[in-house]
């Protein structure tokens, strides 16, 4: 089918949201931050590359991050539809995922904003906790797991990603504010993009989205 781009800043609930709508088997959800953190554990040499840019809560180098995502895109066939969460994170990016689709003959079906406070953000990520194993995500409050510190979903012992530290995680939303809010307006002139409330709880957040993708899928 197509792809659905998920915009917003750190700790809006992009991952959260799309891993709840991956459940249902027409979408696939690609992270890019995920993608990213798996080629470090791994030790490969784009792992090398990228460890110092997510350390610091810099963006990676944007070829880079597009030559991941179409290795990705080209392994599904043309049914599939994508929900792409990080990616494209600043106007170059999405110039080149613009090409890409062309190429392709892949449409960009919807662009979805969530919108949440900054300041609660901020208390999103520093109470992230993550499964390393599944990817799974829960949160100290908002959504515990049923053991603490414990995967409900494979067991695994959960972890706080290096970079949910206050001053990177400063850091990342002012990298948001710089290079990707601009994004915004990039597609508010394509008329694709529809804004979601991302404040309240996860369930009504994506039940915001799906009725935004039921009319695309
Ligand atoms: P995320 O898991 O989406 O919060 O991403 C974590 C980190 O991965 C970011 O702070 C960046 O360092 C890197 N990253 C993820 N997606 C991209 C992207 N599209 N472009 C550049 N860097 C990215």
């Amino acid at each position: 089918m197509g792809v659905v781009v998920l915009l917003g800043p750190p700790g809006s609930g992009k991952g959260t949201a799309a891993s709840v709508l991956a459940k249902d088997s027409r979408w696939i959800h690609l992270s890019t931050g995920a993608v990213l953190r798996e080629a470090i554990r791994a030790g490969t040499e784009r792992g090398r590359r990228i460890a110092p840019y997510m350390e610091g809560g810099r963006l990676v180098p944007d070829l880079l991050v597009t030559e991941i995502v179409e290795e990705r895109l080209e392994r599904e066939g043309p049914d599939t539809t994508f929900l792409l969460d990080g990616f494209p994170r600043t106007l170059n990016q999405a110039q080149l995922l613009d090409e890409y689709l062309e190429r392709a003959g892949r449409p960009l079906l919807r662009v979805i904003l969530l919108e949440v406070a900054t300041e609660a953000v901020v208390q999103r990520l520093l109470g992230r906790l993550t499964c390393p194993a599944c990817r799974a995500i829960y949160h100290l409050t908002r959504m515990p797991p049923r053991v603490p510190g414990v995967c409900d979903e494979c067991g695994a012992a959960l972890e706080q990603r290096d970079d949910d530290v206050e001053s990177t995680i400063r850091e990342r939303m002012q990298v948001y504010r710089e290079q990707t809010a601009p994004l915004i307006d990039y597609y508010l002139d394509r008329g694709v993009l529809r804004r979601v409330d991302a404040g309240g709880d996860v369930a009504e957040t994506v039940a915001a989205m799906r009725r935004e993708m039921e009319s695309v899928s």
